[in-house]
């Protein structure tokens, strides 16, 4: 008799479930549409693996982010109760390399560091700071000055980590994704191999170089066999937005491709601005000819069927899709709303309008979710919400870990941890009064030559305003360094030499005291400085609603979230804004037909996040930041081009409010009135 748990698969997820158990076969592909339970079938596996005696610590596991990987972890311990009982939780703590690429490539390289000429204290730059060290390199090359027109900072890092992550070469680079750039070939080279050297010198990795070094190591003869004899199973969720690199790595760790499981959808694909390619999905079986099996699933347990409909109508008009249609048995007299609304002001009313009365009728804020394409959308319903006083949680927008003050409590730690890091010493030292870039500058240099660089920092001569002050700065680094206060009350010490600082920087200094002192305890909740630090930059918390950024978890609350952020999850009811041109598909994405259909893509990866109900909102203007000499404005929009009007029949059209009184409309917004009732006419011809 089989498991229970299998006995709910339909037949080709039982196939992938079960597929080569005890055997170690693959690699297997399962490629499949929206909702057909690829993740939930990737669980099962995964659960079906360590009951029949695969060692958890053996799996090597890949989501798209944490938060995937503990709600697979928790998934999978479910499962696996169902037959092993109270040891399940035991067998599931074992399953310790749970997560994404990034932070499983961290903490492998910790380990083999010695072996790849890399310290193992190591610090990771987030994207910031990459840019931050880029710039301070671009400075002492000449290439800064403003007449000169170089790339900015910016652009010179997405330059750089679209080379590395496609492995492709620079020019080529130039000349598909940018040509205004393409004169500076030379200058850039020199730009990046400096930016290399600083970067090795400092003994810092950048997000990039997580995935390049591992690729690297997994690939030297000596080292390739022991790190992918390590892992009898390598599994991989949302494959369809992995990049080249990622791909290298699974090839290195699994050159037979034997124990190797993803699945994916290639109409969900969405990442190509992180240089995740499409091809990876589609080119698997050719990557590990003759031997890949594939498994398509094609129904859908998640949508009702009219939501399906319309998303499939979607996807139907894009140029190129391997995964075919779905069906579901969830059927549903409700079709998916377009909502036609005046401005983004009445699109934040009809929301709460329509999220409080679904809570009414008893769905929970968090089975429902507003997403948008772009953070920035959702400014004028976070108003709304807070005055309607519906907590919200804020996922992919800006994060806890980007606010000033954060980033310089983390910089004392990693400082600490790494002393040749210049971009948190520059940071931490101009913090302190008279040291300014130059003095900073200069100490940076003289501590790059010490053996002992914290040692020696105290016979620095800085500037005498800095005075006392400095040396507090100084003891605060070398207790820190000789571990007088064990972790995590070192980030205790941290914090009382920062803390004055902040009444000198900031005016909203209590508030950001309180950011401090969540810090501290969200600090608590790692083994390690080391072990902290890795994973926050790789992976930080999201922005809340109550300010301090940390989710609240007991409570009830909306989810508002970027589409990018939405990525296989699912909610009751979805709310959608701004379903217009120019925000879906975006301003800048409508360069090239590749463009577009990514556009398209987020479109249906966004409707297809809905189970009962889906509300499509359609302001007829919105506010857009201007780009050009106007500066910010309000534009006139129209419904997206992604939903013609040979696909209306899947939608019930409304506009809203359904009874508004000319008089009321009138003194609210006179002279709207001619341009809206001109636009709603025409709007759903
Ligand atoms: P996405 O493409 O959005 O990542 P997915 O293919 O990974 O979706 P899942 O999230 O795994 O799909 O599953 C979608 C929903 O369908 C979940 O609620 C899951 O529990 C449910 N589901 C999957 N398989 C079955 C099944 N055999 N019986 C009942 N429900 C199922
Ligand atoms: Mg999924």
């Amino acid at each position: 008799m089989s498991a229970a748990y299998l006995e709910k698969l339909n037949t080709e997820q039982r196939l992938a479930v079960e597929y080569g158990v005890g055997q170690v076969a693959g690699p297997l592909l399962v490629i499949a549409g929206a909702g057909s339970g690829k993740t939930n079938t990737l669980a099962h596996r995964v659960a079906h693996l360590i009951v029949n005696g695969a060692d958890p610590r053996r799996i090597l596991l890949m989501t798209f982010s944490r938060r995937a990987a503990s709600e697979m972890s928790r998934r999978v311990e479910r499962i696996c109760g169902q037959v092993l009982g109270a040891k399940s939780g035991i067998m599931v703590d074992a399953l310790e390399w749970a997560g994404t690429f990034h932070g499983i490539g961290a903490r492998l390289l910790r380990e083999y560091a010695d072996q790849i000429g890399l310290s193992p204290d190591f610090t990771i730059h987030d994207r910031e700071d990459s840019a931050d060290l880029m710039n301070i390199i671009r400075h002492e090359l000449g290439f800064s000055k403003k007449e000169s027109r170089f790339p900015t900072k910016g652009t010179c890092l997405a330059i750089y980590s679209r080379t590395v992550n496609s492995e492709r070469p620079l020019d080529e680079v130039l000349k598909a994704s940018f040509p205004w750039c393409a004169t500076w070939d030379a200058q850039l080279r020199q730009l990046f191999a400096a930016y290399v050297e600083a970067k090795q010198k400092q003994n810092i990795l950048d997000y990039d170089d997580l995935l390049l070094y591992w690729a690297q190591t997994a690939s030297v003869s000596t080292l390739a066999d022991d790190m992918g004899g390590r892992f009898d199973h390598v599994l991989v969720d949302e494959y369809q937005d992995t990049n080249r690199l990622q791909s290298s790595i699974l090839l290195a760790l699994k050159p037979g491709g034997r124990g190797l499981t993803v699945v994916g959808d290639d109409a969900q694909s969405i990442y190509s601005f992180r240089a995740a390619t499409v091809r990876n999905i589609l080119d698997f079986p050719k990557a590990f000819s003759p031997s890949a099996d594939i498994i398509t699933l094609d129904r859908n347990y998640r949508s009702t069927q009219t939501i399906l409909a319309a998303a499939n109508g979607v996807i139907d008009l894009a140029s190129e899709r391997f995964t075919k249609n779905l069906w579901t048995e969830r059927q549903s007299a409700e079709r998916p709303q377009l909502v036609s609304v005046r401005d983004e002001t009445d699109q934040a009313r009809y929301i709460v309008e329509r999220v409080l009365e679904n809570r009414e009728t008893g769905t929970l804020l968090k089975q429902q979710a507003v997403l948008f394409r772009t953070s920035h959308h959702s400014g004028p319903l976070e108003v709304e919400l807070t005055r309607s006083n519906i907590p919200f949680v804020k996922f992919g927008g800006l994060k806890f870990l980007d606010s000033a003050h954060i980033k310089d409590m983390l910089a004392v730690l990693r400082f600490a941890q790494n002393p040749r890091d210049r971009v948190a010493g520059f940071r931490l030292m101009q913090l302190l009064p008279g040291v300014g870039p130059s003095s900073a500058q200069r100490v940076l240099d003289q501590m790059a030559e010490k053996t002992d660089p914290i040692a020696a920092l105290a016979e620095i001569p800085v500037p005498p305003r800095a005075g006392e002050d400095w040396m507090g700065f100084v003891q605060t680094l070398q207790q820190i360094c000789a571990g007088r206060a064990a972790w995590p009350a070192e980030i205790e010490q941290a914090r009382l030499w920062y803390e004055p600082h902040l009444e000198h920087i900031h005016e909203d200094a209590s508030m950001r005291q309180a950011d401090l002192l969540q810090l501290q305890q969200i600090a608590a909740g790692y083994p390690s400085r080391e072990r902290f630090l890795t994973e926050l930059t790789l992976d930080p918390p999201d922005a809340t609603s109550d300010q301090s950024g940390v989710p609240l978890l007991d409570e009830d609350y909306l989810i508002l979230s970027t589409i990018h952020s939405a990525k296989g999850q699912e909610w009751k009811s979805v709310y959608m804004l701004n379903v217009v041109d120019g925000c879906m598909p975006s301003d800048l994405g409508v360069g090239s037909t590749a463009e577009l259909e990514e556009e398209r893509r987020l479109l249906y990866v966004a409707m297809t996040r809905a189970k009962d109900n889906l509300h499509l909102v359609v302001p007829q203007r919105f506010f857009t930041h201007g780009q050009n000499a106007q500066g910010d404005r309000h534009v006139y929009a129209s419904r997206t081009r992604f939903i013609p009007a040979t696909l209306l029949q899947y939608f019930e059209c409304i506009a809203w409010p359904l009874a508004r009184s000319s008089a009321a409309g009138q003194s609210e917004q006179p002279k709207m009135r001619v341009d809206i009732g001109a636009r709603m006419r025409g709007m759903w011809q």
